[in-house]
């Protein structure tokens, strides 16, 4: 199945110049979806995960449902302030100023193999700054995957683990 031809390109999102790739009519198709998650469980399996992360918010509908079908636990990477309960953050760069993301205390126990999941990766800030913090809290991150990647903006060249994406963008 081609996956590409569900993912609708929004011109001008969220500013303009931004061609913005949307998920949002593939998770409106049930077969692409369940394509899309079969696909990623096929490309994960060598990181051998015990517990899959999903990075706010995208990542979150992209993470669970693999989770599901791998009987394997999900766990939240959040920006500041969303999680409730004692939290840890990491704090990245971003061009302009600072970001930070969260996740919750005791979710990730030292030297579990996590696995980070996002629906697209761009420069690769998002992503790596969510494994630092994983890293953080003692966690050994085994992997990355996204259904998109932009390619051009080479944000795998960012990262220190393996990677896969379904999807490349030129
Ligand atoms: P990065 O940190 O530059 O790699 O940006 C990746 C983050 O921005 C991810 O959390 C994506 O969900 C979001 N993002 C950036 N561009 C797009 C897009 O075109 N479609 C969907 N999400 C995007």
């Amino acid at each position: 199945m081609d996956l590409k031809a569900h993912i609708r390109a929004v011109p001008d999102f969220p500013k303009p110049g931004i061609l913005f790739y949307d998920i949002s009519t593939l998770l409106a198709h049930p077969a692409a979806w369940k394509e899309t998650v079969d696909r990623l469980a096929k490309v994960i399996a060598p990181f051998k995960p015990d517990l899959l992360a999903g990075i706010e918010s995208r990542g979150f509908l992209t993470a669970a449902p693999l989770a599901l079908e791998l009987g394997l636990g999900f766990l939240m990477v959040r920006k500041k302030g969303k999680l409730p309960g004692p939290t840890v953050p990491y704090t990245y760069d971003l061009e302009y100023g600072t970001d930070t993301v969260e996740i919750q205390e005791g979710a990730v126990q030292p030297g579990q193999r996590v696995v980070i999941l996002d629906d697209l990766l761009a420069t690769g800030g998002t992503l790596s700054a969510s494994v630092e913090l994983l890293r953080k809290v003692g966690g050994e991150v085994a992997g990355g995957a996204c259904i998109m990647e932009l390619s051009f903006l080479k944000g795998r060249d960012k990262l220190d683990i393996p990677f896969e994406s379904l999807l490349q963008y030129d």
